[in-house]
């Protein structure tokens, strides 16, 4: 780093401007295209982003932020870190071992994966087990290397650090971690004096566990492990990267043997510069000053940026200060260029990866040589302006119903205790009744219908006579099956939240937008611009329709309001407890008008709720009452005899039953099968005093479960839980799966019902 201030990114989206990097790898997959030519394509593809770092100007371009599918794996794998099942002795490992990891083979199932941070990316965790850990290859030296040579880049390797990496991984006991860091350290050293070795000069090591709780004993393991770095490669310049949060704990982190401590200033909650202003910052380090949000899709605010840098010029000289994103720009998509058919005003506020580095390069010159920004500076402030001007972001209507915010009735008339006799009453179910989770098949038709109604080439009346038809036949199917209480399918829907985006105010979506979820999986998150509102009935008409075809009751069904916050990107000038209120508000107007309509059971699933946890333990709690509060807003209004449903999916339960209770809603249906065994223990433990219906079986599987097997499942389940509160479905919507396995499934799973109640009989008799 030079004399004055420096830029440098923190890590590049790998997808590619137009996903060439997702559909290479499918292909792949497909057997369409051979191993060599899937490396030479990627090369490609990598040169290119490296080329276009370069031309913004960026002084300090990472390397090794790209991998064939993750990061972690990279890591799992340059450590010979493969799991028994998967056949590997030793050497570097295969392209096609490190794809069966990543996706699973014929012979062995995939690695586990889950969410990185609380992010919406998702990393496939590493088995630790009785490996021995060696170099099988130096990822981010051959990154170098290729950067040097393909782009004339002098990069910076970028690399997760073993603290980060061995409390991510799974296989061993808290006990062990540190002797696994024993273990880990000569190789982790190795790689890096190869990289000095090399001749590069700055390492970005990512350390985001830092921002989590830390112990006493958790900062001791830190420092063995920075000292025995420092010891070894004395001519390699480390950047500590930390982001995602503050950290606790500054005084020990900054005091570490490293050159350099990267702080996230967007997402701390002023926490970093708090500290900074207070114990002031280490004369011998530089300071990574992490101050455009690589979170989110919005242009910065500049000047409030200057005047952040200015205040830290007060505790470090600027030659010292590196600006950087807050975090990897992996979590936005490529760049706005393609965006056209956006409000201009709208599509000037955004800033993605490229625009992100542009507004970089802008402040370092503002800083540098403020007469020569001027001009650029005015521009973003007049864009911004603009936007924060528009009337869909200011509205009276939402703001006077937000200020009776905490006025709102947030509690059904009567307890669970008194209004489920009335539930009871009205609804006549048999014992243990059986449902799904809301969507069937999705068939080919039907994504078919849905393109040809958006191209123009169907007429409203036309897509809705096709789409009468699927609902028709799904009622027809249910109704064969013997299954109790029936949903209409949800084959309008694309997506649980682009469908309710499109009908709400407030909400955008861009064209080209994507963002990389897991692998080659890119998801494009509607964009929450403005207040939320509702317009109009969304599902009433669907649920209504359905509901004339059958004497059976029919639920209707919406996506509750943390998901939809959780699965969007949200507007940056507001919190998200605001925006998530505004959501709930809309959705109430929903629930009301479907409950006017007749459908007096009505589920809102919140398959998010745990995805919106903050990092630090102490944020907890406050997240959850607001988030549960939300969710009763949506939904307390309704009579006592209307039923309200929920449903959640694949994420840890047990630490947050106590806002699953506070829900409140009278039945929730609940994914089973990757929890199995500790939500049924916690319940055991606890108890649970509202319906409860825990899926018999995994949809994510084409497998058909038998009758034994889902039979097995309940009666476990009714060793727990009250048969009289007791619900049978499966783990979630069944829109992924074909339309003979769905049947063959939910047969056997209505039989398994039949069984239970059969036996239920015998033993109270
Ligand atoms: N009702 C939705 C469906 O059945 C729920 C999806 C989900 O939980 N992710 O598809
Ligand atoms: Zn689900």
């Amino acid at each position: 780093m030079g004399e004055t201030l420096t830029i440098s990114n923190l890590g590049y989206p790998r997808i590619g401007s137009n996903r060439e990097w997702k559909k290479a790898l499918e292909a792949h997959w497909a057997g369409k295209l051979e191993e060599a030519a899937l490396v030479k394509e990627l090369a490609r593809i990598r040169q290119e982003q490296l080329a276009l770092q370069k031309d913004k100007g960026i002084d300090l371009i990472p390397v090794n932020d790209f991998t064939y599918y993750d990061h972690m794996l990279d890591m799992a794998v340059m450590f010979g870190i493969v799991p028994e099942r998967f056949g590997y002795t030793s050497g570097r490992v295969p392209l096609s071992t490190y794809f069966a990891m990543a996706r699973g083979s014929s012979e062995a199932p995939a690695c586990e994966m889950t969410k990185w941070f609380n992010t919406n990316y998702h990393y496939i965790v590493p088995e630790i087990g009785e490996q021995t850990p060696s170099l099988t290859e130096n990822k981010p030296l051959e990154a170098y290397r290729f950067a040097k040579e393909r782009a004339g880049i002098d990069g910076m390797p970028v690399v997760v650090g073993l603290y980060t990496f061995l409390k991510l991984s799974k296989g061993f006991g808290e006990k062990e971690l540190g002797p696994k860091v024993e273990q880990f350290l000569p190789v982790y050293v190795q790689m890096l004096k190869e990289l000095e070795q090399d001749g590069v000069a700055w390492v970005q090591i990512d350390e985001p566990v830092l921002v989590m709780d830390m112990s006493d004993a958790d900062i001791e393991l830190v420092t063995r492990i920075y000292q025995e770095i420092a010891q070894a490669v004395p001519s390699l310049s480390i950047m500590l990267q930390t982001y995602f949060e503050a950290i606790d704990r500054y005084e020990q982190v900054v005091q570490l043997p490293v050159q350099g401590i990267g702080l996230d200033f967007v997402h701390d909650s002023g926490a970093n510069l708090q500290a900074i202003a207070k114990h002031g910052f280490p004369q011998d380090k530089r300071l990574g000053v992490g101050l455009i949000d690589g979170r989110n899709i919005w242009r910065a605010d500049l000047d409030s940026k200057l005047e952040l840098v200015n205040t830290l010029a007060q505790s470090v000289p600027y030659a010292r200060m590196v600006l950087q994103p807050s975090c990897s720009l992996l979590h936005v998509p490529v760049s706005t260029q393609a965006e056209e058919k956006l409000d201009p005003v709208i599509r000037e506020a955004l800033a993605f990866a490229n625009e992100k580095l542009d507004e970089l390069k802008l402040l370092g010159s503002a800083l540098r040589e403020p007469a020569a920004a001027a001009g650029e500076l005015e521009a973003s402030r007049n864009s911004l302006a603009r936007f924060r001007a528009l009337p869909q972001r200011n509205r009276q209507d939402v703001a006077s119903q937000q200020a009776q915010w905490a006025q709102q009735r947030d509690q059904r008339g009567l307890a669970f205790a008194e209004r489920q006799p009335l539930q009871q009453e009205k609804w006549q179910l048999p014992q243990l009744p059986t449902t799904t989770i809301g969507s069937f098949p999705q068939t080919k038709e039907v994504r078919q219908a849905r393109l040809r109604w958006r191209r123009g080439e169907w007429d409203q009346h036309e897509y809705e006579s096709f789409m009468q038809e699927q609902i028709a036949a799904c009622m027809r199917l249910q109704e064969e099956l013997g299954l109790d209480v029936l949903v209409h399918g949800e084959f309008e829907r694309t997506d649980m939240v682009e469908f309710f985006g499109e009908k709400l105010d407030g909400f955008v979506f861009t064209q080209n937008g994507w963002v990389q979820s897991y692998g080659s999986r890119c998801v494009k998150p509607p964009v929450i611009y403005g207040d939320v509102a509702f317009r109009e009935p969304m599902t009433v008409k669907e649920s209504v329709y359905a509901k004339s075809l059958t004497a059976k009751p029919v639920k209707g069904m919406l996506t509750g309001p943390i998901t939809i916050l959780c699965w969007s990107f949200v507007r940056d000038d507001q919190s998200r407890e605001q925006v998530t209120n505004q959501i709930a508000l809309a959705l109430r107007e929903e629930v009301a008008a479907l409950e006017e309509a007749g459908i007096e059971m009505i589920q809102v699933d919140e398959p998010a709720l745990r995805e919106g946890f903050p990092l630090k333990e102490r944020d907890r709690e406050p997240y959850l009452d607001w988030a549960t509060r939300a969710f009763r807003i949506a939904t307390s209004s309704v009579k006592d005899t209307t039923q309200i449903h929920t449903h959640m999916c694949y994420c840890e339960f047990h630490d947050i039953l106590h806002a699953i209770r506070a829900l409140d809603a009278d039945v929730i249906s609940i994914e089973t099968s990757r929890s199995h065994g500790e939500l049924i223990d916690k319940l055991d433990g606890e108890g649970y005093d509202n319906g409860i219906g825990l899926g018999v079986y995994d949809i994510h599987s084409p497998r058909v479960p038998d009758v034994t097997e889902m039979a097995a499942i309940i009666e476990q389940a009714l060793q727990v839980l009250d048969p009289a509160l007791f619900w049978i479905n499966p783990d979630c919507g069944l829109k992924t799966r074909g339309i003979a396995e769905t049947k063959a499934a939910l047969a056997n799973m209505v039989e398994a019902a039949r069984q239970a109640r059969g036996t239920l009989q015998t033993v109270s008799v």
